[in-house]
C-alpha cells in the first residue's frame, strides 16, 4: 500500500460518490487532493468568463468539503502533466488517481503523464464520468461505438453499473504548499453573464434535492415547454462533476414514475454522445457524417444570430437567454441551432463555438455531437429535417411566456403577435424597436437544398 497518493481532480469536483477519491483514500495512508489549472486549457478558445466563475466557485466549495474531512485542495498552475509529476515527486506519492475522460486533450495529457511518472508510481484511471464505462462497452461486436440512440439506450438501461460510494469521513494529508484558490479573474479575463447559476457541489446537491422533491413529476409532459422552464438545470453541475451522474440516475429512478424514466432516458444521451466522441475524437472539427456541405457565409447574419436580433422572437429569446444566464433551454438550443444551420445554412462550427463562449455546461462531447445532430452531419438519420421556427414557437411556447421573458421589446405584446410581430400594423411594429426577420425562412431554406450535395459527395 503506497503511503501517499495523489487524487487529481478534473471534471469530478465533488466528495459525494467520487470513486477516485474514495479508492485513493482506502488504498493509501494519506492523500493529496490537487487541481491543476492547465495552461493549455487556460490559453484555449474554451476558457471563458462564465465557466471561469463557475469553476472558481466549484474549487472553493470542494476545498471547504475537504476541510470538513481534515484535508484541503492543493492548487497548482502550469503544464498539467509536469505539475502532477512534480507534485508526485515532492510528496513521494506511490500512486496517482484520476477519473477518465474522452476528449483528445484529456487523453493526450494523460498519456504524457504516464510517460513522465516514475515507474514506481502507479497511475490509476477510474472511469466514473459516465454510467456505462468504458465508453465503447455496449457497442455491437466488431464496432467501437453505437451511432443510433434508441438501440443504444435499450442496452444502456440493462447494463450493470457500479455501487454508489459514500463520501470520505476523514482524510489524512501531508503538509504540501498550495497556490491560492483561484478567483474567476485568475482563470479568464472578461465579464461573466449577469444571471449565472452558482457553482459547486453544495449548490448542485441543493438543486438536485429541490428538483427531485418538486419539479421532476411534470418532466415527461413538460420538458419541451419553453415557458414552463421545467427541466432540471443540472447540466453545469454534471459537466463539472459537482454531481455524480450515477447518483442522479439512481435517485431519479427511485420513484419508478414515467417522469423519472423520461429523465433517466435524457441523461443517457450524455453517455451516448460521449461514446461517439470517444470513438471519433476528430468530430469536434470534422463532420461525423459528411454531407458535402458548401456552407453559406455571412458575418452579418452570424452576428444577428449571436446577438438575438434575427427578427424571429423565439430564436432571439434563446440567444438572449444564453447571453443573460450562460444557459439555454434544450428546446431553444434545438430551435436556435436549426435556425443557424438549416435556415441560415451557416457552418455548425460557428454556432458550437458561440455556445462554448457562453454556456456553463459547454461540454466537448455534448456540445459537438448535439450541434452535429442539429446540422444533420451527426447521428440524426433524418439529416435534412428542418423546423419552421414560428410553428416551433407556437407549439412549445403557446402563450409566448418564454419570448416575453427574454425579448423585452415584445414583453407587452398580445399572444396573437408575440411570435410574429411583423403582422402588426406597420406603425405599431416600428414602435416596438424590434427588427424585421433577417431572412424569409422559406426562401432561406433553399440555401440548404442547393448547398448540401448529400452523403458520399
Ligand atoms: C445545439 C445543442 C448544444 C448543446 N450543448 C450542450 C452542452 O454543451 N452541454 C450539455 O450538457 N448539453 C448540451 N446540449 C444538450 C441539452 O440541451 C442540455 O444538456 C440541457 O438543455 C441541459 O439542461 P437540463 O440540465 O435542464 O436538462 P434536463 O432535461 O434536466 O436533462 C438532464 C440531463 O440530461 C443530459 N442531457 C439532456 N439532454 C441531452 C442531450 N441532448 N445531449 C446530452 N445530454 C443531455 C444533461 O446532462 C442534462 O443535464 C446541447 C443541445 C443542443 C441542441
Amino acid at each position: 500500500m503506497p503511503t501517499v497518493a495523489l487524487v487529481v481532480f478534473t471534471r469530478d469536483l465533488r466528495v459525494h460518490d467520487n470513486p477516485t477519491l474514495v479508492r485513493a483514500a482506502s488504498e493509501s495512508a494519506a492523500v493529496v487532493p490537487v487541481f491543476v489549472l492547465d495552461d493549455a486549457i487556460l490559453r484555449s478558445a474554451y476558457n471563458r468568463p462564465n465557466r471561469a466563475r463557475f469553476l472558481s466557485e466549484c474549487l472553493h466549495d470542494l476545498d471547504g468539503s475537504l476541510h470538513d474531512c481534515g484535508s484541503a485542495l492543493v492548487v497548482r498552475r502550469g503544464d498539467w502533466a509536469s505539475e502532477v509529476t512534480a507534485l508526485a515527486v515532492e510528496t513521494g506519492a506511490g500512486a496517482v488517481h484520476i477519473s477518465g475522460d474522452v476528449t483528445s486533450h484529456a487523453r493526450r495529457r494523460l498519456a504524457e503523464l504516464r510517460d513522465r511518472l516514475a515507474a514506481s508510481v502507479r497511475l490509476q484511471v477510474h472511469d466514473d464520468t459516465l454510467l456505462v464505462v468504458p465508453p465503447g462497452a455496449i457497442a455491437t461486436a466488431g464496432k467501437d461505438h453505437m451511432s443510433v440512440f434508441t438501440p443504444y439506450f435499450r442496452r444502456w438501461e440493462q447494463h450493470p453499473t457500479r455501487d454508489l460510494v459514500a463520501p470520505p469521513l476523514r482524510l489524512h494529508m501531508p503538509s504540501v504548499a498550495s497556490g491560492p484558490l483561484p478567483m474567476p479573474k485568475d482563470i479568464a479575463d472578461g465579464l461573466p453573464s449577469p444571471e449565472l447559476m452558482a457553482g459547486g457541489e453544495s449548490e448542485g446537491r441543493r438543486r438536485l434535492s429541490a428538483w427531485l422533491a418538486d419539479g421532476i413529476e411534470d418532466y415527461a409532459d413538460d420538458h419541451d415547454a419553453l415557458g414552463n422552464d421545467n427541466t432540471s438545470r443540472l447540466s453545469p453541475y454534471l459537466h463539472f462533476g459537482c454531481l455524480s451522474p450515477l447518483e442522479l440516475v439512481r435517485r431519479a429512478g427511485e420513484s419508478r414514475s414515467p417522469a423519472g424514466a423520461a429523465f433517466v432516458r435524457q441523461v443517457a444521451w450524455r453517455d451516448f454522445h460521449h461514446q461517439v466522441l470517444a470513438a471519433r475524437p476528430d468530430a469536434t472539427r470534422r463532420d461525423y457524417r459528411p454531407r458535402g456541405d458548401r456552407w453559406h457565409r455571412s458575418p452579418e447574419e452570424l452576428a444577428a444570430w449571436k446577438e438575438g436580433r434575427t427578427g424571429y422572437p423565439v430564436v432571439d429569446a434563446g440567444m438572449r437567454q444564453l447571453a443573460r444566464e450562460g444557459w439555454m433551454h434544450n428546446r431553444a438550443r434545438l430551435i436556435t441551432g436549426h435556425f443557424l444551420t438549416k435556415t441560415l445554412y451557416l457552418d455548425w462550427r460557428e454556432g458550437a463555438q458561440h455556445f462554448v463562449d457562453l454556456l456553463l455546461d459547454a461540454d466537448v462531447a455534448n456540445n459537438t455531437m448535439n450541434w452535429q445532430w442539429v446540422a444533420g452531419t451527426g447521428t440524426d438519420s433524418r439529416y435534412n429535417r428542418t423546423y419552421n421556427v414560428v410553428l416551433q414557437a407556437r407549439r412549445h411556447d403557446p402563450r409566448g411566456a418564454y419570448v416575453r421573458r427574454y425579448v423585452e421589446e415584445l414583453a407587452d405584446l398580445d399572444d396573437a403577435y408575440v411570435h410574429e410581430p411583423w403582422l402588426l400594423p406597420p406603425d405599431q411594429f416600428a414602435a416596438l424597436g424590434y427588427p424585421l426577420p433577417i431572412v424569409d425562412q422559406s426562401e432561406a431554406r433553399d440555401r440548404l437544398r442547393h448547398g448540401r450535395r448529400g452523403p458520399g459527395q
